[in-house]
């Protein structure tokens, strides 16, 4: 089966028989995400969920006038 990245259009194949492939089969509105992309993503995210608890950005930024 070729599938195609939704977010850098990399075309990848996938096995036939393979779960992604059935779920991309049965589902047309799941869209497939290539390792690189789908680990970009991840990463960016859990910075994002850190980045709300982070007290030193606050501080950082309240030195910055000095
Ligand atoms: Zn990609």
């Amino acid at each position: 089966m070729n599938v195609q990245c939704v977010i850098c259009h990399r075309h990848e194949i996938l096995e036939d028989d393979s779960p992604l492939a059935k779920k991309l089969r049965n589902r047309p509105i799941h869209t497939f995400m290539c390792p690189t992309c789908y680990e970009r993503i991840r990463v960016n995210t859990e910075k994002r969920k850190q980045s709300g608890n982070f007290r030193l950005f606050h501080d950082h930024k309240k030195n910055a006038g000095f």
